[in-house]
């Protein structure tokens, strides 16, 4: 049985707050998936979880280290002995390294540790086959769609991982996300989410392939006129498709030899600690990739060979 108990920490960043799960492994053991931000009241409603169950939780796992998923860990692992499980690139404090590709065994329960890289590269999936769920972290969310943002998130090695989930775990029917509610039709869900990246990436190329564009340029192409608070996160999406079609030698950038006006400077470089309290900062900033400031204005065009101009 899974338990999904909700941190208090609602924000546009972490939807209704983060969902952390905690799961009866058999035997009377439980582990718990993303204990979440480190709110003292969060941690005592999941050992609560626990014991109303009579469980007794022996071991924590994280999906990945962003803030609002990984920092309950220690204190949960304070109070019950149990060992933190990270994937063995991530730098928050853990006692085992998850042994990717193999699985994680609790009491009677075994389940799959995937590599799942692009959100973060320490990002790991669960797969639990007995429920044939999939734990996603912040790879799927049960509404809306992920940030990746350079540097710590990356475009495609996000897409391959979406494209494994389909391929390799067809048989999942649930998604167990960070955030959000529960999808009870995972493969519905990965889908959405792999058509939703390719529809942007094409609408980018088909906005290139007319003129160039600055990333604020396309950002008001793409996402429209209206303001939104959003802008930033949606500028370092952008940024993400920009880098692995540069990467790939599609498209090319050459500075617009000019310094930034005032707007385009807070959609690049948004000043976070300035608008929200320091936890929710550390949030946004980590989602974002915001520490990495964005110096120089860039125009991007479709490099000649792919779309079929002449030098
Ligand atoms: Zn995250």
């Amino acid at each position: 049985m899974v338990t999904l108990v909700r941190a208090p920490n609602p924000s546009p960043m972490t939807l209704s707050g983060t969902n952390s799960y905690l799961i009866d492994c058999g035997d009377g053991h439980a582990l718990v998936i993303d204990p979440g931000p480190s709110i003292a009241s969060h941690v005592d409603t999941l050992l609560e979880a626990a014991s109303a169950q009579s469980l007794t939780i022996t071991a924590i796992a994280v999906t990945h280290w962003h803030p609002d998923h990984a920092p309950a860990a220690a204190p949960l692992a304070a109070m019950t002995g149990a060992p933190i499980y990270a994937h063995p690139a991530s730098t928050i404090p853990h006692d085992r390294d998850l042994e990717l590709e193999r699985d994680l065994r609790i009491g009677q329960t075994a389940l799959r540790a995937i590599d799942a890289p692009g959100h973060t590269f320490d990002h790991v999936i669960f797969h639990l086959a007995r429920e044939r769920a999939l734990f996603t972290g912040d790879v799927i969310l049960g509404e809306g769609s992920v940030v990746i943002a350079p540097p710590g998130g990356a475009m495609r090695p996000y897409q391959r991982t979406l494209q494994r989930l389909a391929e390799e775990f067809g048989e999942a029917s649930v998604i167990y996300g960070g955030h959000g509610p529960i999808v009870t039709d995972a493969q519905a869900k990965i889908a959405e989410y792999i058509a939703h990246r390719r529809m942007r990436e094409e609408e980018i190329l088909a906005a290139l392939a007319e003129r160039a564009h600055t990333i604020p340029e396309l950002v008001l192409r793409i996402y429209g006129p209206t303001p939104s608070p959003l802008r930033p996160a949606m500028a370092r999406q952008i940024l993400a498709h920009l880098i692995a079609l540069e990467g790939e030698g599609r498209v090319a950038a050459e500075p617009t030899g000019r310094a930034m006006n005032a707007g385009e400077d807070t959609m690049l470089n948004p000043r976070i600690e300035e608008i929200v309290a320091p936890e929710e900062a550390a949030i946004i900033t980590a989602e974002l990739g915001s520490q990495l400031r964005i110096g120089a204005l860039n125009r991007y065009r479709l490099n000649a060979a792919v779309s079929g101009e002449l030098p």
